[in-house]
């Protein structure tokens, strides 16, 4: 069965887009532990990040890099963490959380709640900035 993240890439379940190109996809986290946590998925469905082949997982995080880039000049913070679990959804994904300490990047924090069009609206900042 497809995973939810490959349902998102397919379209066939929504998603605050951030980013695309042939072979990666970026989009708000929906129970985000930080305003702009972000979640960068490989298009071609795989559980563990570290069956990824090489080149894929090594062009992933330099795409993430600009993900995270564009984050930054939106959300203020000193650094984007980056963090991958993969304990709940079973395609690999790396998480960009814009952080000012390390209690920012704890899993185990309250998510926060925003309207649709705040999603919206945050989506849509950290997009333009993508470079
Ligand atoms: P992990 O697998 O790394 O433990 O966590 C999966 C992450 O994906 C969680 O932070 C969760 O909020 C997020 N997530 C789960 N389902 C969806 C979904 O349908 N859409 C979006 N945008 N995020 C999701």
């Amino acid at each position: 069965m497809a995973s939810i993240f490959s349902k998102i890439i397919a379209g066939e379940i929504p998603c605050y887009k951030i980013a695309e190109d042939e072979n990666f996809l970026a989009f708000l986290d929906i129970n985000p532990v930080a305003k702009g946590h972000t979640l960068v998925v490989p298009k071609k469905e795989v559980d563990y990040i570290f069956d990824m082949e090489d080149q894929l997982l090594s062009e992933m995080m330099v795409f993430a890099k600009r993900v995270g880039l564009a984050i930054q000049k939106v959300i203020p913070c000193n650094r984007i963490g980056i963090s991958v679990i993969g304990l709940e959804v079973p395609h690999a994904h790396i998480h960009l959380m814009p952080i000012n300490n390390l209690h920012d990047m704890s899993f185990e924090k309250s998510r926060l709640d925003f309207s649709p069009d705040q999603y919206h609206d945050i989506a849509a900042e950290i997009s333009g900035q993508f470079k």
